[in-house]
């Protein structure tokens, strides 16, 4: 379903995911699957380059 990658963007909120510490107010189940960003090179520092923010619940600032 989510598979081995460490981190998901929301296209819709622009809000990237870390999926190991991921909690229910991530809302990762409700996010639509075209809305669903997977990144290359999985990293956080790659998400944050293609303007997508940390999400508070998961990685915090
Ligand atoms: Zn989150």
């Amino acid at each position: 379903m989510i598979g081995m990658a460490g981190f998901l963007g929301d296209k819709q909120t622009t809000l990237v995911h870390h999926l190991a510490n991921m909690k229910k107010e991530c809302k990762i189940v409700e996010m639509k699957l075209q809305d669903r960003q997977y990144f290359t090179p999985d990293t956080l520092e790659n998400a944050k380059s293609m303007n997508f923010s940390s999400c508070m619940w998961c990685i915090g600032n």
